[in-house]
């Protein structure tokens, strides 16, 4: 069921998306080579804990930790382990926050050190296709038109679009109706309302589509081991631009 957001609630969702916002500031100057991704989480954790906040996939369909950390070809929840960032690493932090009941929930491709030009071309699209993905968020359109606009991005740059992990509602559930698929066809899917919630997250590997889960049975990795990057933003439906919840506040604003 897809629920509309009062604007009591989507105050609360835009506090939890703000702290997600600020775990992001906060962590990215560790971001460098010789940390652990598990030190990360812990500074992550601690960082959500000291805002009020609880860190949403802690225990959400099986993830052990606070935020999920998935380097170079893996795609998504990679589980923070004892593995040292490299130079040329890079690393997805998938942090979601629960403030009162309400979640925030934003991912993010970081550098370690100097990448290669592949790794640059590959961030810069891929958050370059969340953004073509906002644009055409807004009441009237309809969830296909997001996953059309990500698509045709991807498409043009030859990037691999994956398809079994999608976008999603966000409320006091961190993941709710609706599906957002980063592929689809203009004019299809449900029909995009104000006080709408949600997560837009294109996931896209510099090779193929195609992906394989772990035996853990929650980590995916690119199949063919080309790097994949993820940029992801909540954002809330309104009848011109969305806000977006867990971007940074100009004059506190969002
Ligand atoms: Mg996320
Ligand atoms: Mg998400």
């Amino acid at each position: 069921m897809i629920t509309i957001k009062s604007p009591r609630e989507i105050e609360l969702l835009r506090k939890a998306g703000n702290i997600v916002y600020q775990t992001h500031q906060y962590i990215k100057p560790y971001i460098k080579e010789g940390i652990t991704t598990k030190e990360l989480d812990r500074l992550c954790e601690e960082f959500i804990r000291s805002k009020g906040c609880t860190p949403s996939f802690k225990g959400c369909e099986g993830f052990p930790n606070a935020v999920c950390a998935s380097v170079n070809d893996c795609i998504v929840h990679g589980i923070p382990n004892n593995y040292k960032l490299k130079n040329g690493d890079i690393i997805t932090l998938d942090i979601g926050a629960c403030y009162k009941g309400y979640h925030g929930d934003s991912a993010w491709t970081y550098a370690v050190g100097e990448i290669s030009d592949n790794d640059k071309y590959l961030l810069e699209h891929t958050e370059k296709a969340l953004y073509e993905g906002i644009k055409v968020a807004t009441a009237g359109n309809r969830i296909g038109d997001i996953g059309y606009a990500i698509e045709q991005y991807s498409n043009k740059y030859d990037l691999g679009v994956v398809k079994e992990f999608v976008g999603h509602g966000v409320g006091t559930e961190v993941h709710e109706d609706p599906n957002v698929p980063n592929y689809g066809q203009k004019n299809t899917g449900p029909l995009l309302k104000e006080g709408m919630v949600i997560a837009i997250e294109p996931m896209l590997n510099f090779g193929s589509a195609r992906i394989k889960v772990l035996e853990n049975g929650l980590t995916a990795k690119t199949f063919d081991h080309s790097n994949s990057a993820h940029f992801e933003h909540t954002i809330a439906i309104t009848n011109g631009d969305p806000i977006i919840l867990t971007g940074e506040w100009k004059n506190g604003e969002n």
